[in-house]
């Protein structure tokens, strides 16, 4: 599998995207602001969307995507989400005032946009690739994703807290070789950490102390104008993993 990074931060101020990482050029994990990024022709092949959770920086464009490729295509495209996040995007987006239901455009009978519901650890087996919820611990509904393209596993926390049972989930995986793994926000700020449901270095240090698998980690998430302090004390901290920072123009091969 092929995971290229369109937006890997957890805000907007340009050069900053919030995230949307393109896989093998039909899928995409997170519909953040780094979608905008991608031309026409590459946005009407996306057949399956996969959201974390209902939050705004992680669903900015998916409306606009419907939309935009509407027309373009014969089959719907579908949201792989939690039945939680679906009603919240019924509710508070496709509701004919945010945004129109393309779950029933152009016609109910053949929509520019159908929901599959998501259940942790059952996976999705798109041609050999399977896709798997990942616990996670945030102030909504969350789950992360497991990519597993048979050779090799790539996990994605989205946004998240303190969670052991994702380091217990993760540890059981045998071909893990990446994890992207958010931090939010830098130490000074670790009462609103806590409150947000984020990780800061301190916590992520804590994190990836449960983590007895030697995988490639990478640090995306992170809040507005907070990049050069955050990966400064993470640099300061000297983790095994040494985690780098996911920039966007980045591939990764697994
Ligand atoms: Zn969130
Ligand atoms: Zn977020």
């Amino acid at each position: 599998m092929r995971l290229e990074v369109f937006g890997s931060d957890g805000g907007i101020g340009n050069p900053l995207r919030t995230l949307a990482l393109l896989v093998d050029d039909d899928i995409l994990v997170e519909a953040g602001s780094g979608l905008g990024e991608l031309p026409l022709e590459r946005l009407v092949r996306i057949d399956h969307v996969f959201v974390s959770h209902s939050h705004l920086d992680h669903i900015a464009c998916l409306p606009l995507l419907i939309d935009a490729v509407a027309a373009r295509r014969d089959t719907p495209v579908v949201v792989h989400a939690t039945q939680e996040t679906i009603a919240s995007l019924r509710e508070h987006v496709f509701n004919w005032s945010i945004w129109p239901d393309f779950t029933a455009l152009p016609t109910p009978e053949r929509p520019a946009l159908t929901f599959e519901p998501l259940d942790l650890g059952k996976s999705v087996d798109l041609g050999g690739r399977l896709f798997t919820a990942l616990p996670a611990r945030h102030a909504v509904p969350t789950v992360g994703f497991l990519l597993d393209s048979g050779r090799a596993s790539l996990a994605y926390s989205a946004d998240t807290s303190t969670c052991d049972e994702l380091w217990r989930t993760l540890n059981q995986v045998e071909n893990l070789a990446h994890v992207i793994v958010e931090t939010s926000y830098d130490d000074s700020l670790m009462d609103l950490t806590i409150k947000a449901g984020h990780l800061s270095p301190t916590l992520l240090a804590a994190e990836l102390a449960k983590l007895e698998r030697p995988a490639r980690v990478h640090i995306a998430h992170m809040k507005s104008g907070l990049a050069d302090t955050i990966l400064r004390e993470v640099e300061r901290l000297a983790l095994p993993h040494q985690p780098a920072h996911l920039a966007r123009g980045q591939v990764l091969e697994f």
